[in-house]
């Protein structure tokens, strides 16, 4: 069985304290391989090994030669595609075709940082005469990264990704339940000439390596995609060493369909805005709120759709795969269940196929409409293939709707008129706003990050590139 160790200082290491822990394939719920049980003394080591290359050869290296290393790092990625595919959806469950997006979106994020390298620049600043202001853009020094398990892949390069870019050296703490394919770039961005330390994975629990890593007094930087609560103890841990974060912290995103809409173009995108990664994705549309008129019409043709999808092994390639864990099914049903006792309706749902086995963690998407904006389905970041339906009467009440979660990550506005595409734009507490389409989260060009709940701080685009440096200002007094 594969035994996978940490890359530390350009090699592989084995856990300080000698200790793994199972990797379990989600379709079957058998272990598949082992990973090494990060310690706080691992963090150490990796902690060192990035101070070095940060004071060395990576630290000294210009914004071109930086590029250059990411941009050979891309081809590699999508040299590597299938590789990288395969293993994202076994470790995963994710079915093959979102694995493969994954890793496209992974060659691209380091193929975007390459070109945006060298194109990080600071200004002059008007000020007093006899003298010249001038900022520039430093690198924060080494910077932490927490990633969860829903993209392994593409969450690791879109942070990393831009922290090289800046001239950060990066100690990553992947999530316990799927790592494999970060640690396999790792291998890559060696073979692309990354100096040893410039990048760093510990792999472990999030209580432990962690914690350690959040800590740290040797970190002047801490990026967390995750859940709420345990993003509110990262930035506790790190206010300790005033270290700054970037939270990514999910959502409980609206689509808002308005009744003149066009349905035809909307319907496709509500289901796989939902259905995308068994719901387990930050940014994912989970509620849908609709305009009284074409509630009905528009309920009949979504739930024709749900029972229409199919659930089974990442292998089989369908709608979905199973959630990542027991616990995140039990999650999910724990969701479910509510709903059934308080008498929230389930318009449809799909099904899970007859071959999918039985020890694999399942779920079949749920419709559930009429759901009550307190109730927690409502509220709440489910982070499984459930969509709640709610109507509204009038733009007011779409927007308190919308409005009326802690969360604002992503919204979906389905209008043909202008002006109100416009208004409401402006109107929704949101990161990001998708007028008559929905990106669950956009290209790599676009800035990504929510408010509230949702987090703060943005990834993606040139605005990661600025959150990974410090901006510095320099007064000339020349006379
Ligand atoms: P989590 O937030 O606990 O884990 C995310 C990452 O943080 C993992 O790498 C984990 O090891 C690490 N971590 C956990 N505890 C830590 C600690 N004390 N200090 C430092 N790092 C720590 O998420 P989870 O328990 O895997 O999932 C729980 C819920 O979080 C999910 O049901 C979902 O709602 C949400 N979630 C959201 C996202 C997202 O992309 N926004 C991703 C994963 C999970």
């Amino acid at each position: 069985m594969e035994e996978a160790k940490h890359f530390i200082g350009g090699g592989w290491a084995a856990a300080s304290g000698g200790e793994t822990i199972a990797v379990i394939d989600p379709s079957d719920g058998e272990t598949f391989a082992q990973i090494a049980r990060g310690t706080p003394a691992d963090i150490d080591s990796a902690v060192a090994a990035a101070r070095a290359a940060f004071a060395g050869e990576w630290g000294q290296s210009s914004a071109a030669e930086r590029g250059r290393v990411l941009y050979r790092l891309s081809m590699l990625v999508a040299a590597c595609h299938e590789e990288l595919a395969q293993i994202e959806a076994r470790d995963t469950g994710k079915p093959l075709k979102q694995a493969h997006a994954d890793a496209a979106a992974l060659a691209r994020y380091f193929e975007f940082y390459a070109g945006a390298a060298d194109k990080l620049h600071g200004e002059t600043l008007p000020y007093q005469s006899g003298y010249t202001v001038l900022t520039i853009r430093e690198p924060h020094g080494v910077t932490g990264h927490i990633v969860p398990w829903n993209y392994p892949m593409q969450i690791f390069g879109r942070s990393v990704g831009a922290a090289l870019a800046a001239g950060n050296a990066c100690v990553v703490k992947p999530a316990e339940d799927a790592c494999l394919s970060v640690l396999r770039v790792a291998a890559l961005a060696a073979e692309a000439g990354l100096p040893p330390g410039a990048l760093n994975i510990v792999t472990g629990f999030g209580h432990e390596a962690g914690a350690a890593l959040a800590r740290h007094p040797g970190i002047d930087h801490i990026s967390f995609t995750g859940s709420p609560e345990t993003g509110k103890l990262v930035a506790q841990m790190a206010a300790e060493n005033h270290v700054p974060v970037t939270l990514e912290l999910g959502g409980k995103s609206p689509q808002i369909v308005f009744a003149d809409a066009d349905l035809d173009a909307a319907l496709p995108t509500l289901v796989s805005a939902i259905v995308q990664n068994a719901g387990q994705t930050c940014s994912a549309g989970s509620r849908v709120l609709i305009e009284r008129a074409v509630y009905e019409p528009l309920l009949e043709r979504l739930a024709a759709r749900f029972r229409e999808l199919r659930v089974g092994p990442s292998r089989a390639d369908l709608d979905c795969g199973p959630l990542i864990s027991a616990k995140q099914q039990r999650r999910v049903w724990d969701f479910l269940s509510d709903a059934q006792h308080d008498g929230i309706p389930m318009a449809a749902h799909g099904e899970v196929v007859g071959d999918a086995p039985e020890s694999g963690f399942y779920q079949a998407p749920a419709l559930l409409r009429d759901v009550p904006p307190a109730h927690r389905l409502a509220r709440e970041e489910v982070f499984g293939p459930v969509l709640a339906a709610l109507p509204f009467d009038d733009e007011n009440e779409a927007v308190a709707l919308a409005n009326g979660t802690p969360y604002g990550l992503v919204a979906g506005i389905w209008t043909r008129d202008g002006a109100r595409q416009l208004r409401l734009a402006r109107r929704v507490r949101s990161g990001q706003v998708f007028i008559n389409n929905y990106g669950a989260g956009g290209g790599v060009e676009l800035p990504f990050g929510g408010v509230g709940h949702s987090g703060h701080g943005r990834e993606k685009g040139f605005e990661a590139l600025y959150g990974f440096t410090v901006l510095k200002t320099i007064a000339i007094k020349h006379g």
